[in-house]
């Protein structure tokens, strides 16, 4: 069973690049700071010219993944908005999946948003006899605002956020360009949510998936309403807007912007063409 599975999912030969101008976004898990009944932590795959990109890897992003049906050899690059244990504490296991099953053709990169995190994350692969091969899975780090990587296909900015430590610590909104379109992946926010990131606020934005945990609508509802969003898609999905119900009170909260409104769930898929 576990061979035939790994044989699928892991592929040795990559398939040749598909290029097509779909920009697909799974939002494996869609929960904040704590799993729930229907939500696990924060992870989100997006797949474009036959690569594919994490934002976040909150556990159990790498069973996340087999249960989606995606192939990690197609994935290129992970990119950790900050260092909560919701958005990180999938990564070993990731890392463990990557390297068992190598790539033969590319490395892939993972970014952390904080340098400080790179040498106990390889000390902890090391405890759990994780060795990794620096050809197959490289550990970088986001040091600053602006770009963080660009392979061709998919190009990376990082913009500073207030969520760690009121911005005393690193913690970054993603700023991404793939196909011609424009996404924003907020990463968590500040409890005002004066911090949404100002490029999606000075130039169109085709989908931004924006967390709702750490600030009440009322707060965003006014900046947001002046922002070019073509597609608002919540991720990081509190309590109290879980269930039928809860969905039903956040939709309206935000039903006077002037731009369609979702809720993600674990699995959802969104594309833009
Ligand atoms: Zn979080
Ligand atoms: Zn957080």
């Amino acid at each position: 069973m576990l061979r035939a599975t790994t044989a699928v999912l892991h592929e040795r030969r990559s398939p040749r690049p598909r290029w097509s101008s779909v920009v697909r976004i799974t939002t494996l898990g869609t929960s904040h700071g704590d799993h729930t009944y229907c939500r696990f932590n924060s992870s989100s795959l997006i797949e474009v010219g036959g690569r594919s990109y994490l934002v976040d890897a909150g556990e159990p992003v790498n069973g996340l993944m087999i249960r989606a049906g995606k192939t990690f050899s197609a994935l290129r690059a992970v990119f950790i908005t900050h260092m909560h244990e919701d958005h990180v504490g999938g990564l070993p296991d990731l890392i463990k999946a990557l390297v068992k099953y190598p790539r033969e053709t590319h490395c892939v990169d993972v970014f952390l948003p904080d340098p400080a995190g790179i040498a106990p994350l390889e000390g902890w692969l090391r405890a759990m006899n994780i060795r990794r091969p620096p050809d197959a899975v490289a550990l970088r780090a986001v040091t600053g605002p602006g770009a963080v990587f660009d392979d061709g296909v998919m190009a990376v900015r990082a913009v500073p956020n207030r969520h760690m430590a009121g911005g005393r610590l690193p913690s970054y909104s993603y700023i991404i360009e793939a196909a011609g379109r424009r996404i924003a992946a907020t990463g968590d926010l500040s409890a005002d949510f004066s911090d949404f990131p100002a490029p999606v606020r000075e130039a169109p934005c085709d989908l931004c998936l924006c967390e709702i945990t750490h600030y009440p609508p009322e707060a965003a509802v006014p900046i947001l309403a002046t922002c070019p969003i073509r597609r608002m898609v919540f991720n990081h999905v509190h309590n109290p807007w879980h269930g039928p119900e809860g969905e039903a009170r956040l939709i309206h909260a935000f039903a006077s912007l002037p731009f369609p409104v979702e809720i993600a769930h674990d699995g959802d898929v969104f594309e833009i063409d």
